[in-house]
């Protein structure tokens, strides 16, 4: 359990990174030539515009939106509110940006991905665009009388009250930074992560906003997080399997480029997986690949695991022969075998005699299972480039189709 919990840690490394490295910078920052000051300032700028050019070429239109915000706050502030001698807490335009911009990234963290020039995308820039007309007005024309509720100190002692972001802010801020952490806990993707590491630069950088440098390492680290979140997403997208989360077919090939002379590898097939998705749906058959894969995941013998396509899997061992591997092999076939999927939320099975389906007393949920056939193949005298090693296990595994499935077969 702890250490599913630190795994799960591990999405917020990046983020996390990126603000240690913007708080490495800060101090050294006033003893920069003027022309690296210059071009520090232009940071979050530069920084924004790559984010922005890799979310639309990407499609990617939650990161868009978070840069987007914080290039406005970054711009707003440096135009405005840096190094004025106002009372920041009682400034509108800080006041609307404290308050709005966290709750807008926790509402971009709920969201689902619907793309940059999308019609949904469309519709949400729509949104942002209304809240800045509704905060322009209200404080324009409501500001003394919004005033009492926005700045009160809700009897906080003094020492947990905030400098200057007020407390109503903080306590938004909070529930924001909750949810935003909680949703990339659970969905472990970049970019989440990159949202939570935005929404934390970007409190740092308006609770110090009158340290300018601080203002300016953070509002660039904030759109880096984003930006690193959208190149790791992509990275993800070429080479994870959407389904399963586990290594795609590319990330085979790359995998196979990089072989050693010694190696074997496996491929596996999902018996009669067409009659189980005729029988219990597509939904079902999914929810099979998924808990095949994740069994196949956690194989031994330093064997990795890949989605080949459809129903086939591919297990690669550098540095084996086929004998060490079919132990390891073995394990995975039971494992899948033992395993009964509890057809849950599912519409009952048309025919239910075509399935192995085991009812038990009345009112049970009923379970399914399902078989899977290996091919083992290893590189040797004869099969010697990765497709030929292939090849081999493929006939290894027509082989064990052959014999009456779930089996291995060499
Ligand atoms: P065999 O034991 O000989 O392997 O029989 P089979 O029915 O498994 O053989 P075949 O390879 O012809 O069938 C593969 C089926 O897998 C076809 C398709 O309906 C199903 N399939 C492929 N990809 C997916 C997927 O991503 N999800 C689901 N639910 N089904 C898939
Ligand atoms: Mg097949
Ligand atoms: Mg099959």
């Amino acid at each position: 359990m702890f250490v599913i919990i630190i795994k799960r840690l591990f999405v917020f490394l990046v983020p996390g990174s990126v603000l240690a490295a913007a708080c490495f910078v800060v101090p050294r920052v006033s003893g920069f030539s003027p022309g690296r000051q210059e071009l520090f300032l232009l940071a979050p700028y530069l920084i924004t515009a790559l984010g922005m050019y890799l979310s639309v070429h990407f499609h990617r239109g939650r990161p868009f939106m978070a840069l987007l915000l914080l290039v406005i706050f970054y711009w707003s502030s440096r135009r405005y509110l840096v190094g004025r001698s106002l009372e920041l807490s009682l400034n509108e335009i800080y006041q609307a940006f404290v308050l709005l911009i966290p709750a807008n990234i926790a509402l971009i963290a709920l969201m689902r991905e619907r793309g940059v020039f999308t019609p949904a995308g469309k519709l949400r820039f729509s949104f942002l665009a209304v809240q800045m007309f509704i905060a322009f007005w209200f404080f324009r024309y409501n500001f003394i009388a919004s005033l009492p509720v926005i700045a009160a100190d809700f009897g906080l002692p003094a020492f947990m009250t905030p400098d200057i972001v007020p407390v109503t802010a903080m306590f938004a801020g909070c529930i924001a930074f909750v949810i935003t952490a909680a949703l990339a806990v659970r969905r472990q993707a970049p970019v989440d992560a990159g949202l939570l590491g935005a929404l934390a630069a970007f409190c740092i950088a308006s609770n110090w906003i009158t340290t300018p440098d601080i203002h300016t390492a953070f509002s660039a680290a904030g759109a880096l997080a984003l930006t690193l979140s959208v190149l790791r997403d992509s990275y993800n997208m070429a080479f994870k399997d959407d389904l399963t989360n586990m290594p795609s077919r590319r990330s085979l090939n790359e995998s196979l480029n990089g072989l050693g002379r010694r190696y074997a590898l496996a491929m596996l097939d999902v018996d009669h997986f067409k009659k189980f998705n005729d029988t219990y749906g597509h939904d079902v058959g999914d929810q099979v690949l998924k808990m095949v894969a994740h069994k196949m995941m956690a194989v031994g013998g330093g064997g990795k695991a890949y989605r080949y396509g459809g129903e086939e899997f591919t297990i690669l061992f550098p540095g084996r022969s086929a004998k060490d591997i079919i132990p390891e092999l073995e394990i995975i076939r039971k494992a899948i075998a033992d395993y009964k999927l509890a057809l849950r939320n599912v519409e009952r099975p048309k025919n239910v005699k075509e399935g192995k389906t085991q009812r038990g007393a009345r009112g049970e949920v009923p379970h399914v299972s399902v078989t899977i056939s290996i091919g083992v193949a290893e590189r040797g005298e004869d099969p010697t480039t990765p497709e030929e090693v292939l090849k081999a296990a493929d006939k290894a595994l027509y082989k064990a189709k052959n014999r009456g499935r779930n089996q291995v077969c060499a």
